[in-house]
């Protein structure tokens, strides 16, 4: 039996299927006469889920990368938020109800608020709530059981997996993902790629499949196969040999031979700068800060921010673009008084509290090497202008000049993008979110980059970047896809900024790259009007390549 799905974490699996059950929950309200015991469990459940996440997060610090220690962070701050506690508090008081039914109440009115926002990126998060949810439940209410134990290599299958669950698993065994849900910035998603882990999302019919039946997923081409005939066997062991012996020369000729474009790498935190060198990044292209504030206890001081942004430059040559916060929405910092709805560079203005130390590190660490700012979620020059007002004030030396860039990924951004290009130094597209924005399906349905609206808005963006002689990066997940790397070549875009792995293929497929050839293919493919026809003209383009 086969079944397509999309491909959202590459590589090739072959192995037994491990069924996921989801967790549903069935809670009427219950009138209690005790309220002080009540109110004692939430706390108590706070606790214990703190507990328990704070040994997954131990865990994974020791053995397993930085993501994985990150996402768990994000679940810590959801499981403390003081807003939540305040509110199921409040509602167990004013209607004498039992714990359990007033917490679930509560994050369904989140989920709900969740659900009014078109930003997927928001929408995408959801999947996080949930998992809190569920383990706050599982105190309150009845347990979960643990994931089972796994002894031999499995491919887990289920409607949906949630990143903390994921977590639990002995991910040596875990060969492959398969699941009905997710998009292509869920937290599972963004896991399994940073663990190597092929995925495959979107796929129906998983409820037929059998414990133990043989799987083989194909994330390279977003394909899975239950109980596979011999010939299907046959051609998977063909493919898995060429795809393993293709993934060991690209990276051992990758850092000696260099591309056409600059390649540079996408990192959150400063943990992974191995991976940086392993794969030859021309530099970062975006350093993510967010876990920087969210791994903290209190706002972390101008000095250990300098120290972190000092050993970056110290370890990885090239230009090194620090982005600044970019929190809000569903990403709040528990040591926060209030929580906001502002996102982004917008967040960071109405917390000088927390922009002015990030600044001060910055404008420091300058002088240490080749350091760029990036500011996020851009919608106006009023923005730009409001921050330089700030850092202006910050600078207390000439030595301390930073070049200055914006992300554009918002459709505020989009439509200002003339007078924006002309504040900044640089411009790095953030196509994770500006698709999100530009299509009501939102960043966990839109699940492709071959989109002739999206692909017009990157054109825009490079031709004003170049109208204004400024350079411009794409460091959304698209740039990480190999097969539209002639049509960003032919878009003439400055820099590739794509997670460590998937350098050597971008950087392969650079190389050789025939720039007229390209162009042709990027204007033919501006032309079109739907998906398929923008698939069609670079399935022509690639065949032309090879034959
Ligand atoms: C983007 O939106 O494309 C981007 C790179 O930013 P992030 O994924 O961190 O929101
Ligand atoms: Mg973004």
């Amino acid at each position: 039996m086969k079944r397509i799905g999309q491909a959202v974490s590459p590589g090739l699996a072959k192995a037994p299927a491990h069924i996921v059950r989801a967790v549903s929950w069935s809670l009427p309200k219950q009138a209690v006469a005790n309220v002080d015991s009540e109110l004692e469990k939430i706390d108590e459940a706070i606790m214990l889920t703190t507990n328990e996440l704070q040994k997954i997060k131990n865990k994974t610090s020791s053995t397993s990368n930085q993501h994985d220690t990150d996402i768990i962070q994000v679940h810590l701050a959801i499981a403390r938020d003081p807003e939540v506690r305040k509110r199921v508090r409040q509602r167990i008081e004013q209607e004498s109800c039992d714990a359990a039914y007033a917490y679930y109440v509560e994050m369904e009115a989140v989920l709900e608020s969740f659900a009014k926002h078109d930003d997927t990126y928001i929408g995408e998060r959801k999947s996080d709530i949930l998992d809190v949810r569920d383990r706050m439940l599982s105190h309150l209410h009845v347990p979960i059981a643990p994931v089972a134990k796994l002894d031999r290599d499995v491919i887990l299958v289920g409607d949906d997996l949630m990143p903390s669950r994921f977590l639990q698993y002995d991910l040596q065994h875990v060969k492959g993902i398969v699941t009905r849900k997710g998009g292509m910035i869920s937290h599972t998603v963004i896991l399994a790629r940073a663990s190597g882990i092929p995925m495959l999302v979107g796929v129906e019919g998983l409820e037929n499949v059998k414990q133990g039946q043989i799987v083989i997923l194909d994330g390279l081409n977003g394909c899975v196969m239950f109980d596979p005939d011999p010939d299907e066997q046959a051609d998977y062991a063909g493919q898995l040999a060429d795809y393993t012996e293709l993934i060991t020369t690209l990276v051992e000729e990758s850092p000696s031979a260099p591309a056409t474009k600059p390649i540079q790498a996408n990192i959150h935190g400063s943990d992974n700068i191995d991976g940086v060198r392993r794969y030859g990044a021309d530099g970062i292209g975006l350093f993510r800060t967010e876990m920087i504030y969210m791994k903290a206890t209190a706002i972390p001081s101008e000095d250990e921010q300098y120290d972190i942004y000092k050993a970056v430059l110290a370890q990885v040559d090239g230009p090194i673009v620090v982005r600044t916060l970019d929190i809000g929405a569903d990403k709040q910092l528990p040591y926060l008084s209030r929580s906001s709805e502002l996102r982004g560079i917008a967040h960071s203005l109405a917390h000088p509290e927390l922009l002015k130390p990030q600044l001060g590190a910055l404008l420091r660490a300058s002088g240490e090497g080749d350091l760029r700012m990036l500011l996020p979620m851009v919608r106006s020059t009023t923005e730009i202008r409001r921050f330089k007002a700030i850092l202006a004030r910050l600078v207390t030396s000439k030595t301390m000049t930073i070049p200055l860039g914006i992300m554009v990924e918002t459709v505020d951004a989009l439509k200002n993008i003339d007078s924006l290009a002309r504040e900044v130094d640089f411009l790095s597209i953030g196509t994770n979110d500006l698709k999100a924005e530009l299509s009501a399906a939102g960043r966990a349905q839109g699940g492709s980059w071959y989109d002739p609206t999206l692909l017009a808005a990157v054109n825009r963006i490079i031709q004003t970047g170049h109208r204004h002689g400024i350079e411009v990066t794409l460091c959304g997940e698209m740039a990480a896809d190999p097969m539209l790397a002639p049509v960003l070549f032919g878009l003439d875009l400055d820099v590739w900024s794509v997670r460590p792995q998937a350098i050597p293929l971008i950087r392969r497929e650079l190389r050789k790259m025939d720039y007229d050839n390209c162009r042709k293919t990027a204007l033919e493919c501006l032309k079109t009007n739907s998906e398929e026809k923008l698939r069609s003209v670079l399935e022509r383009h690639w065949k032309g390549v090879q034959s």
